[in-house]
């Protein structure tokens, strides 16, 4: 068993409950055009895994779960599987009130799921481009070197650079660190060591989560 496993099992749960909440949901977004409604629902559940991100490193509850992403001390594309079940599933019930509340279509839900899924195995990669590139393709999407101070072992600097696919967000909230791209990052959480995927699933209930 390993984090890829613990991954699988929230799918069973996430896509019928979104499957659900946007048969049910109101017509919002979904009486505009295809070209504006589509892609309006993948930036409008972009905003919700923002939030829903930044909740998890401020409230105490919910950083017990994504704690487990931020112990990895090798940030590499399989730090992106590193997702306890339960705070994907967290995450799924505030993606399915947007979904419901937006009218968000299975067409936008389905291209955001992707896009998702492909920004973050990027931007948990190594695939370094020059940083004066990367740092203007940053201002579009998430790259590694966006992401890296969102990794560092200082609880302090990881509450910055949130946004899965668009930086925009970071950059309206005021969350962007003004040092991304500057300075050298050292990975992992300074007060505790890393566990492993059968771990990870019972440390969230334990006495030492989120120390
Ligand atoms: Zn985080």
């Amino acid at each position: 068993m390993n984090f890829l496993a613990t991954k699988s099992i929230s799918y069973l749960i996430i896509v019928p409950l979104f499957i659900l909440a946007s048969k049910n949901s109101n017509d919002f977004i979904q009486h505009l055009s295809f070209w504006i409604s589509i892609p309006l629902g993948v930036v409008i559940l972009d905003l919700s895994g923002y939030i829903f991100h930044r909740i998890s490193h401020e409230i105490e509850f919910f950083w017990r779960f994504h704690e487990i992403h931020h112990l990895d001390e090798i940030l590499d594309v399989s730090t992106s599987l590193r997702v306890h079940f339960l705070e994907a599933l967290f995450h799924a019930i505030l993606n399915s009130l947007f979904i419901y509340a937006f009218g968000i279509s299975q067409e936008s839900i389905a291209i955001h799921a992707l896009l998702s899924f492909l920004f973050a195995t990027y931007h948990h990669s190594r695939f370094k481009i020059p940083v004066s590139i990367e740092e203007k393709l940053s201002l579009l999407f998430t790259t590694p070197g966006f992401h890296e101070p969102h990794h560092d072992i200082d609880i302090k600097n990881n509450q910055s650079n949130y946004a899965f696919i668009f930086p925009l967000w970071d950059h309206i909230f005021s969350t962007y660190h003004k040092y991304t791209f500057k300075k050298e990052w050292v990975f992992g959480l300074s007060y505790s060591n890393d566990v492993d995927a059968i771990k990870s699933l019972v440390k969230p209930l334990s006495k030492d989560a989120g120390k």
